[in-house]
């Protein structure tokens, strides 16, 4: 008998016909709690009320965002990563016909942080998004690959990677940590 089977609570009742039937019962739930997980989201209208250190990082990622490389998608993303020494690595997407091949603005950005500033601890990340086929007036949020890199990069240094979100227009997200959008995240607690 496997554990589900174990697992399960029955309660035998026999019917007229002499057949043995298993009705199942749930068990008490006396320990279920139901949770909520939440985040702090802090909105801007514009550059403007970032800090001048946001405002530059986001600018960079912008101004790398037009170089990126997505004639399949014409999605252009552009990420800028601050580091603690003040150095900025700037990454965009880089698309491929074999599209799996390809890769995502964040991790072209962070995964150059990590060959060329091995240690040294990365603050923020700023992610800028626009298309050429339509106008993007909200924040596009990393994907889950990405937010999977990122998320291991913070487990590494110990302390939280802030992210700054925008498209080509409207609202400005900040989130403090990338931990705050990977909630119930795999790391390397697991493997021991
Ligand atoms: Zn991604």
């Amino acid at each position: 008998m496997n554990n589900i089977i174990k697992n399960l609570y029955f309660n035998k009742t026999r019917t007229s016909a002499g057949f043995i039937i298993l009705v199942q019962s749930l068990p008490k739930q006396k320990s279920m709690k139901k949770q909520t997980v939440s985040f702090e989201l802090i909105t801007y209208d514009t550059l403007e009320e970032l800090s001048q250190e946001e405002k530059s990082l986001m600018l960079k990622a912008i101004e790398t965002r037009k170089n990126a490389y997505a004639p399949y998608s014409n999605f252009q993303v552009g990420a800028a990563v601050l580091l603690e020494n003040g150095e900025v690595v700037i990454g965009n997407n880089q698309e491929n016909a074999s599209y799996p091949s390809g890769l995502c603005a964040e991790r072209v950005a962070m995964f150059q942080a990590g060959a060329r500033y091995p240690g040294v601890i990365i603050k923020s990340i700023a992610i800028s998004a626009a298309s050429k086929v339509y106008t993007v007036h909200r924040p596009a949020a990393p994907c889950g690959n990405c937010r999977q890199s990122i998320l291991e990069y913070e487990a590494k240094q110990g302390t939280p990677i802030a992210l700054l979100l925008m498209g080509e227009q409207g609202l400005i997200y900040k989130c403090h940590s990338v931990g705050d959008i990977l909630p119930l995240a795999f790391d390397s607690s697991f493997l021991k």
